[in-house]
């Protein structure tokens, strides 16, 4: 009877609100009632992607999105820009070959944000790129790239900005029409305080250009055929309808706690989670890290696998590992969505208790104190 935490980069913890939403029986979808959970739905995205163009809502992973995305607003055998700092943005390079797109990555150390200045150099070198794709947090490695100044580079081009915002919407503004992206990508199990499931997809009016010109093959990711519906508050196949009257729910109560407030909350809990870390000597794997996964450096002579087991089976508390050639090299702590200043305690705990087991030494209570003088102070 070991109680549970969940604290990875996705799924999160979902507030019982919404999982008592989700529970109700389940609605038919041509009908006033849905459509009106829809069109709140609607208002509330906008507000979270700061925008006045619309949010397309998709029954699917994030995934499912990245490929949308990539399907709509190409044609075959254009030429687009892939910048590769970890296993995300290495999908989006692999869903655009196979797509038949010419793929140019630029390949950076994980962990690395790219410069840039380097994407600006390409465009000027390449001016018939079609897209620049990026991630703007890179769940793998926890690392941020500058979003702002890269849309500033590529707007001023025939390009268009295609970012990955699974793990950043929510977390950090994402402000889609004054930073002049085009276009954005969500998950709901991230962020959004909801179970895997749904997708959402923004574009500009470059980018809705782009989609009515747009030669690749799809069927199901049409999102001529969704805009079409969503004019009418409803979506073109039958959606996922329990967790579309969740997200109306978690929507409502993020803007009732105030999306500035949740910004500034979840700054908050990283610099804790810092600190933390900082205290027990270990060290941040990334050079730009993200605000919503902090990825840790295993110490020498550790093993990471093992110690996230340690965590998750003794004391109930579940984070995540590397992936790929990081396996067992760094653990990454999620501190998006539903989590609390509470949790971050938590989490130090069992750390404390985990490493201690391992054979590594520090002061107990260390990492715990420098934590709530951040969260508490
Ligand atoms: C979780 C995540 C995705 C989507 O992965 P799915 O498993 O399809 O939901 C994409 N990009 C980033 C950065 C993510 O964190």
């Amino acid at each position: 009877m070991n109680k549970k935490y969940l604290l990875a980069p996705g799924p999160v913890q979902i507030p019982s609100e919404v999982l008592l939403e989700m529970a109700k029986p389940i609605i038919h979808h041509r009908t006033e009632e849905f459509e009106a959970v829809f069109a709140n739905v609607q208002v509330l995205l906008k507000e979270l992607f700061q925008t006045t163009e619309p949010v397309l809502t998709f029954a699917s992973s994030g995934t499912g999105a990245m490929e949308a995305a990539i399907v709509n607003t190409h044609n075959r055998n254009d030429r687009v820009l892939v910048v590769i700092n970890g296993k995300f943005s290495e999908r989006m390079g692999l869903i655009a070959e196979t797509y038949g797109l010419q793929a140019e990555l630029i390949e950076l150390e994980p962990g690395e944000a790219i410069d840039p200045v380097i994407i600006e150099k390409f465009l000027q070198e390449n001016p018939h790129t079609k897209s620049v794709m990026v991630e703007y947090s890179e769940t793998s490695t926890g690392t941020m790239n500058n979003i702002e100044k890269i849309a500033e580079i590529v707007s001023k081009t025939e390009a268009i900005l295609i970012v990955d915002a699974i793990t950043a919407l929510g977390v950090v503004p994402v402000p889609c029409d004054k930073w002049k992206l085009d276009v954005v990508i969500g998950g709901s199990q991230k962020s959004l305080m909801l179970p895997p499931g749904l997708s959402f997809l923004w574009l500009s009016k470059k980018a809705w250009k782009r989609a009515e010109i747009s030669n690749i093959p799809k069927f199901y990711f049409d999102i001529r055929e969704e805009l079409t519906a969503l004019k009418k508050n409803t979506t073109a196949w039958t959606p996922a309808i329990s967790l579309i009257q969740g997200l109306s729910v978690s929507l409502n109560m993020m803007k009732s706690f105030g999306w500035d407030n949740l910004f500034k909350k979840n700054q908050l809990l990283m610099q804790s989670v810092h600190a933390g870390i900082k205290a027990l000597n270990l060290e941040l794997f990334s050079a730009n890290p993200s605000v919503s996964v902090t990825a840790v450096k295993v110490p020498e002579g550790l093993d990471g696998e093992k110690l996230v087991e340690i965590l998750k089976n003794v004391y109930g508390v579940t984070i995540a590992g590397g992936q790929s050639e990081l396996k067992g090299k760094i653990i990454r702590i999620g501190t998006l969505g539903y989590i609390d200043s509470s949790d971050i305690l938590v989490f130090f705990g069992a750390l404390e208790g985990a490493l201690k087991k391992m054979g590594y030494s520090f002061e107990w209570g260390i990492s715990l104190a420098a934590a709530e003088r951040v969260l508490y102070e």
